[in-house]
């Protein structure tokens, strides 16, 4: 049966039908219908996510694994399915490679505690990149004041994209590990990330993919990307805040030290000492988020009922008819040019700081993020304090971008 959100050209997406499925775009805001550009922050979550999350405390609410009640077994299974419907959308070769983490930023922290730091000396260095989220800035550095490593950070030019040649001639003998973001939340660019790992791994250096901005935008495969580490929440790919995944392969996993000790992470207890459960559940200590497992499960399963070249392909037209709508408006000013570029519209508008011009359009019902977007080190080389950021997601539209443009005409007359 055909799927009613796909657009007859499979090319992109039906989205009325879309839109049809998330309640909360059903609100006014100030008086006017909302318009939701801050995906990059938090996505919406459409009612089938809202309901399957419902429905696991309404019918079978309980604790997972090793319960032998009906209850506990149905949740159990249904938190398991979740964990291979997240396997299989990132293309990963088994569902115990998928460890559920509260999100990127734990994901991170733990690749940096429990993988790296005993791997790291003085002398050894941590390479990332100059558009960094500070989830994959600070980890990194708390690692290096443990061990005495230190971190090598690589240059991005004036467009904001990855300069990937001297990414490559700084990964010397002495980098231990690499850390790079996929699609960066600030500037939109869309990284080489499988040329970046290919580098690496003829270096035999590992690299961490954050993954957070990629997941909800394209077809993400983690075998053809050849990374050793990639990482995404819930909440920036339409499921719930709280939840999130680590992939790696499961001979790293087993290598790998537990990052938290309690319950679920352990086989055996005693006084004498422990031994550990296999990977995933040595990763999961203490009782997960249940719901929010089973709602990024139903998040997966959602985005694929779209199609994921879908969701690519038309996110990609509506960042075109966007860039071209903002760049009409005068001393208006965009940051972040690269030729690869996922949903994200940051800039900059004469006269107006960027949280003025985020409160002024909130009264017309737009919802745009102002600030530094956790990427102060990115946002600061373009000689910026901050920016306003529109971020697309699957359900927005030509129509509210128009409103955007309104909006910020409306709030460039009020400080002209
Ligand atoms: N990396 C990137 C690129 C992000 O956009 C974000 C969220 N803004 C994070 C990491 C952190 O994600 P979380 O807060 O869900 O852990």
């Amino acid at each position: 049966m055909a799927d009613p959100h796909r657009a007859s050209s499979g090319t992109g997406l039906d989205v009325d039908a879309v839109r049809a499925d998330f309640p909360v775009l059903e609100r006014q805001v100030h008086g006017h219908p909302l318009v939701y550009l801050d995906t990059a922050a938090s996505a919406q979550r459409p009612r089938q996510v809202i309901e399957a999350m419902d429905d696991y405390y309404r019918r079978y609410n309980a604790n997972i694994h090793r319960g032998v009640h009906t209850l506990s077994q149905e949740a159990t299974e249904a938190f398991e399915q979740a964990r291979r419907r997240v396997a299989e959308f990132i293309n990963a070769p088994a569902a115990g490679e998928v460890v559920f983490t509260r999100g990127t930023t734990e994901s991170i922290n733990l690749v940096a505690q429990s993988f790296a730091r005993p791997r790291l000396a003085p002398g050894d260095e941590v390479l990332i990149t100059h558009m960094e989220h500070h989830s994959n800035i600070v980890p990194w550095q708390i690692l290096c004041e443990q061990t005495g490593a230190e971190l090598q950070v690589a240059p991005i030019n004036d467009r904001g994209e990855l300069e990937v040649d001297t990414m490559v001639a700084m990964m010397t003998e002495q980098v231990r590990m690499i850390g790079i973001v996929h699609v960066s939340n600030a500037l939109g660019t869309v990284n080489p990330v499988a040329k970046v790992c290919h580098e690496a791994r003829q270096r035999g250096i590992p690299v961490l993919v954050d993954g957070a901005q990629a997941t909800p935008h394209m077809p993400v495969d983690v075998q053809a990307l050849g990374c050793d580490f990639y990482c995404f929440s819930g909440h920036k790919m339409y499921g719930p805040t709280g939840i999130g995944a680590l992939w790696a392969p499961l001979e790293t996993l087993v290598a790998m030290p537990p990052y938290q000790g309690g319950g679920e992470m352990i086989s055996v207890v005693s006084f004498e000492g422990t031994t550990y459960n296999e990977p995933p559940a040595k990763f999961e200590a203490g009782t997960p988020h249940i719901a929010g497992g089973i709602g990024l499960g139903a998040a997966v399963d959602y985005l694929e009922s779209l199609g994921m070249d879908n969701v690519a392909a038309s996110e990609a037209q509506l960042l075109d008819y966007a860039t071209e709508s903002l760049s009409a408006i005068e001393g208006l000013r965009i940051v972040g040019t690269a030729r690869a570029k996922a949903g994200v519209i940051s800039f900059t508008m004469d006269g107006i700081h960027p949280n003025d011009i985020g409160t002024i359009i909130d009264h017309y019902g737009v919802a745009i993020r102002t600030g530094h977007h956790c990427a102060m080190p990115a946002i600061r080389l373009f000689g910026l304090p901050a920016t306003a950021r529109v971020s697309l997601g699957i359900y927005n539209t030509r129509q509210e971008i128009d409103r955007l443009v309104e909006a910020l005409i409306s709030a460039a007359r009020l400080f002209a």
